[in-house]
């Protein structure tokens, strides 16, 4: 089974985008990530016994502004290069990136709500990349894999679960879901480490597009879902038809038999 766990970044007000993004794992490797984290917490808070919660934006707090335990115990040169490590792990480990920014902008034009729409962009983005697993697992005689999501407990709970049924019985907008089937779980991201590893994508994709903060962003770039040189784990909905970021630039280029998505 391959488990996406997704995280959202951009709730607030004046941010001038909605990101919803995360990391598609295989089932084996979540012991592998989340030993990971457990032991960079051994290494920067030892004294810490519990999980720590690794949250992006707590790591970056500038000096001055107030840092939430236990990440106070930590100079802002330590909390920097303790988000570059998670980073590192993201970019080192065997996991596929997917991530959908919409431009706030975007989706207030069409009245769509920006979460529901990236939910949908990425539930069909997981979909296709479920099916081309299964294709080479098909012409391997492996056995097939089923797709689960798993999303970070947020104020949006009840309306993606019917979204979600929607999508299970009539398709999304581009066809039907064949591989991810199941009801979406919703998980505190405090108690799962690969919902922390979520926060750190949506946090770097949010940065690339609403403060043009590229440093995170790069160091992760190269692991979006892609096949045959085709950019398929990010998605860029905006209101510039000239947009030249990575998503945007793949899709104009992209061969026009394939989907639209
Ligand atoms: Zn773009």
């Amino acid at each position: 089974m391959y488990i996406l766990y997704l995280d959202e970044s951009g709730n607030h007000a004046e941010a001038s985008h909605f990101v919803l993004a995360g990391l598609a794992v295989f089932e084996r490797e979540i012991h592998w990530f989340s030993q990971d984290l457990d032991s960079l917490q051994l290494e920067y808070l030892p004294e810490e016994i519990e999980p720590v919660h690794f949250h992006a934006a707590r790591l970056r707090v500038r000096d001055g502004d107030k840092v939430e335990a236990p990440w106070e115990k930590l100079p802002r040169e330590k909390r920097l290069e303790l988000k570059d490590r998670v980073y590192d792990i993201i970019r080192g480990r065997r996991g596929v990136l997917f991530g959908c920014a919409v431009e706030k902008r975007y989706s207030a034009l069409r009245r769509e709500d920006p979460y529901e729409r990236a939910f949908e962009d990425l539930i069909s983005r997981f979909d296709l990349f479920m099916s081309r697993i299964n294709r080479y697992a098909i012409s391997e005689n492996r056995e097939e894999q089923r797709g689960l999501v798993v999303l970070a407990e947020s104020s949006y709970e009840k309306t993606i679960a019917i979204l979600a049924r929607r999508l299970r019985e009539t398709g999304t907008r581009w066809g039907q879901l064949r591989n991810v089937t199941e009801v979406p779980l919703f998980a505190p991201a405090s108690a799962t480490r690969l919902l922390q590893y979520a926060d750190f994508c949506a946090n770097a994709i949010y940065g690339r597009y609403h403060s043009k903060l590229t440093g995170d962003f790069d160091k992760i770039a190269g692991k979006f879902d892609q096949d045959s040189n085709i950019l398929h784990g990010l998605a860029h909905l905006t209101t510039d038809p000239y947009c030249s970021c990575l998503a945007c630039f793949s899709r104009r280029s992209r061969p026009p038999n394939l989907p639209p998505i």
